[in-house]
């Protein structure tokens, strides 16, 4: 077996201590419904008929035991439904006018089960800060795998829902402030058409938990393609469970890369496939200025989507050393090291995947090896495929990079905003003019000039393509702030509603957002400070 890791059963290092949950006495009392669509489904039945339309199966848990372990809801003393996400219960085939009713915040706050519920806990491992821990789902339950009326599979999880055989010294509990922060987070994702996991509902607990102060308890359903991690296939190589491992690898390869099942060396197939996914999410985080904060290789999906809104924030000015996580001192997950990061958190897939890759463990790490070395060439095709929309080229000449890296390094040395940057370029008066006196951005705006001389797309047409790839608004930290202080300081969910709505529509040509969304933080003595874990 080749891990290079030996299996550690540790303190997390972006886990709270233990909390005792304590009965809150103020929580928000609103009740947020998001926008409705209205959709061809029928009117609910009435109470005593209506059903929400779960359809919950179990693939997971047909895994070998060492992937899970059967668990039990814990629950809360007061459960309320704070926010609902009907458009995307729609999506899953849930009925959101029954999901509404009284009865159902039981259901959020895992007091009680939906239909055909089987809760389980995930057992995973990952590198946390580049140090490998035995982890799993700690706080977190899988209900069961919904599937939509298109025959879709997503995974239904409570987070937040109670302490488990993982729980390590954690209270299992999650605050509401950042389960609605992962709620914006995630939704503002979605919108920018980056693969993400969604929340479908935020249910207060009525009880507090206790963190640096005390703060009301709340439980987010969180929606994804899979919980499979980068750390659950470490899992089974660190067990030294080659039959699980191989089980592991069909499983993923079955729920999330169908078309390679008949491939001649599926497990390699695997792996390329989620290099390829992993390449483009990243590639996309870089494109909108996102900084994922945490990471670890637990926190990586084999889905390709982004997983786990903790320390997570937007760049406002460009520098490409920001971090935003309080932990984060040694800037492991600054922006610009992102794709780094993937590539090291994918070699230790690759490492995890040795014994199904090739019989012959050499044979098996030259497959490991040579895969992993054409990451960065995957990610760069992605990146300047990206780039290349920013700036409105429709074709490719070999300077393209070289164009894309001089603008960031001005915006670098100006500390120019970085979505607002790409913005104003993206009006059709600003291809002629620079908007900036810096002679250096008018060196920088003639050579683009220049280039897209050399392409036959009319003005419209090149700010049509860069507002596909320039959004107009991203969730500015301060805003964020301002959001959730106003629905867990003063029960007012009116700021987070507004923020959500603008945040809906990043790339809707010739809508601008009022001018509050846009502007950066004023500026601040105090830097901007993120937490995991909380
Ligand atoms: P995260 O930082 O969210 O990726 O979490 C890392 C690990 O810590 C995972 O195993 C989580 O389940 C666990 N964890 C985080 N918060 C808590 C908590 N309050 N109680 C128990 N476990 C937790
Ligand atoms: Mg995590």
């Amino acid at each position: 077996m080749h891990t290079g890791n030996s299996l550690k059963i540790g303190q997390a290092l972006c886990t709270p201590g233990f909390y005792p949950a304590i009965v809150a006495s103020r929580i928000p009392t609103v009740l947020w419904r998001g926008p409705d669509v209205k959709t061809g489904m029928p009117a609910s039945l009435s109470p005593s008929q209506a059903l929400p339309g779960w359809r919950l199966e179990h693939s997971y848990a047909r895994l070998p035991e060492l992937f899970h372990k059967p668990w039990k809801l814990a629950p809360v003393r007061a459960p309320r439904l704070v926010m609902l996400n009907r458009p995307l219960a729609r999506t899953l085939g849930l009925d959101p006018d029954v999901l509404e009713r009284e009865e159902n915040a039981a259901v959020f706050a895992g007091n009680k089960l939906p239909d055909g519920a089987t809760p389980l806990a995930q057992a995973y491992a990952g590198h946390q800060f580049g140090n490998f821990t035995g982890l799993g789902d700690g706080r977190a339950l899988l209900l069961g795998e919904q599937i939509t009326p298109e025959g879709a599979r997503y995974d239904i999880q409570l987070k937040g829902s109670g302490r488990t055989p993982f729980s390590r010294g954690g209270d299992g509990r999650a605050a509401l402030g950042p389960m609605l922060r992962e709620w914006i987070i995630s939704e503002a994702m979605h919108a920018l058409e980056i693969p993400t996991t969604r929340s479908l509902a935020v249910a207060a607990t009525g009880e507090w938990v206790e963190r640096k102060e005390r703060l009301p308890g709340a439980v987010l359903t969180r929606v994804a393609a899979s919980h499979v991690r980068v750390g659950t296939f470490q899992w089974a190589a660190a067990h030294e469970a080659p039959d699980a491992l191989q089980a592991l690898a069909d499983y993923t390869l079955r729920r999330h890369y169908p078309d390679l099942a008949e491939a001649g060396n599926p497990a390699l197939a695997l792996l390329d496939a989620v290099l390829e996914r992993q390449a483009e999410l990243v590639a996309h985080w870089l494109h909108v200025g996102f900084i994922h904060g945490v990471m670890n290789t637990d926190n990586m999906t084999l889905s390709g989507e982004t997983i786990d809104y903790g320390p997570c924030a937007f760049l406002d000015h460009y520098d490409p050393a920001t971090t935003f996580s309080s932990i984060d001192r040694g800037k492991r997950y600054a922006f610009a090291n992102q794709p780094g990061i993937a590539q090291w958190n994918l070699a230790r897939l690759a490492e995890a995947l040795l014994p199904v890759l090739h019989p012959e463990q050499t044979r098996a790490l030259d497959a490991a090896n040579a895969a992993i070395h054409a990451f960065p060439d995957r990610f760069k095709r992605h990146w300047l495929a990206g780039f290349r929309a920013k700036l409105g080229l429709f074709t490719e000449e070999a300077d393209d990079e070289k164009l894309s890296q001089t603008l960031l390094d001005w915006m670098e040395k100006t500390r120019a905003d970085y979505t607002n940057t790409f913005l104003a370029l993206s009006a059709e008066s600003a291809l002629e003019t620079a908007h900036s006196a810096d002679p250096a951005f008018g060196e920088w705006h003639a050579q683009w000039r220049a280039r897209r001389s050399r392409q036959p797309q009319t003005g419209a047409e090149v700010v049509r393509l860069m507002r596909t790839r320039n959004p107009a608004v991203i969730p500015r930290n301060h805003k964020v702030e301002q959001a959730l202080s106003a629905a867990t300081d003063h029960d007012d969910l009116a700021p987070m509603e507004r923020l959500l709505a603008v945040l809906a529509q990043p790339y809707a040509p010739g809508s601008v957002p009022p001018p509050e969304f846009l502007e950066p933080a004023p500026p601040s003595d105090t830097p901007y400070q993120t937490f995991c874990g909380t």
